[in-house]
């Protein structure tokens, strides 16, 4: 809770007036009990779970014409049910895992010191900020992935999360228990490391949960506004993860390119996209993924 109530204690305490999004600050939260404001991660990742996946999920469903270019794995027809059925997975998730790991995350959040008061920091403060923790959960993430891809961390965990092979923007959360909180620990370090501000970390939150909705998309669309992050992996990079499987030993990262380049683990990759490449070169117009399967 803020230790000023009033615009005048603010203006007292900080030796100058408030901006417009501090005055908008103080009067949201002067009342709200730090807990309260960090439990508003709960409302916000339920609500992306929910919403960021449906416009390609109705598209895919109502008009699939408008995005059947785009579909990454174009001969993969999800019925209408299992979307439903993966969306209330995710929910289950969400209420017995998600839900609960942030409501006692809070004392750790507190102790690395990310804080709700006023000044606000600045733009430029929460660019980086954010760009930190993207990088380290990239990197852990990773490692992490790799090691899930072993035999007994595959068996017992990670092979959930591979039931997709084409995947949905509402699978991005489906996974074994184990694996949401494991993968919850590279989300955590970039914050602890580089500790920012409430609405940095609820930004953090949201845009990362929005990233990896968006590589589980399915569809590689032109207008992205990704395409312009240099070394974004993307959903035609994680597709591809996806359509190998469990046998998969490559595009471990989840957010950008450079981790699986640097280790080597991008090889598979790299030679499907040269391959599909030259089919296209040869007037083969569906040189898709799921062409490989008829090979
Ligand atoms: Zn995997
Ligand atoms: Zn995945």
């Amino acid at each position: 809770m803020l230790p000023y109530s009033t615009v005048g204690e603010a203006e007292a305490a900080l030796g100058r007036g408030l901006t417009g999004a501090e005055l908008v600050w103080l009067r949201y939260s002067a009342g709200i009990p730090d807990y309260l404001l960090f439990c508003h991660n709960i409302l916000f990742l339920f609500v992306i779970f929910t919403l960021v996946p449906l416009p390609l999920v109705l598209a895919e469903l109502r008009w699939p014409s408008l995005v059947a270019r785009y579909k990454i794995q174009p001969k993969v027809r999800h019925p209408p049910a299992s979307f439903l059925r993966c969306y209330v997975d995710v929910v289950k998730i969400f209420f017995f895992v998600v839900g609960p790991l942030q409501l006692v995350s809070y004392p750790s959040v507190k102790l690395v010191g990310i804080r709700t008061g006023l000044p606000l920091p600045s733009l430029w403060e929460m660019v980086a900020q954010l760009a930190v923790y993207f990088l380290i959960e990239d990197y852990g993430n990773y490692w992490i992935h790799r090691w899930l891809h072993g035999k007994w961390g595959y068996e017992k965990i990670h092979k959930i999360h591979h039931e997709y092979t084409a995947p949905i923007g509402f699978a991005a959360p489906y996974a074994h228990w184990a694996e949401v909180l494991i993968l919850g620990i590279p989300s955590f370090v970039g914050p602890a490391l580089v500790p920012g501000h409430m609405i940095t970390f609820w930004l953090w939150i949201v845009l990362r949960q929005v990233e990896a909705i968006d590589t589980h998309s399915g569809y590689d669309l032109p207008l992205s506004p990704t395409k312009y992050i240099p070394f974004y992996g993307g959903a035609e990079y994680h597709d591809y993860h996806h359509y190998v499987g469990g046998q998969s030993q490559s595009n471990f990262a989840s957010i950008f390119t450079y981790c699986d380049y640097i280790y080597g683990t991008d090889k598979g990759y790299r030679y499907q996209k040269a391959y599909l490449a030259k089919l296209k070169e040869h007037g083969d117009e569906n040189g898709q993924l799921n062409n490989l399967k008829s090979e």
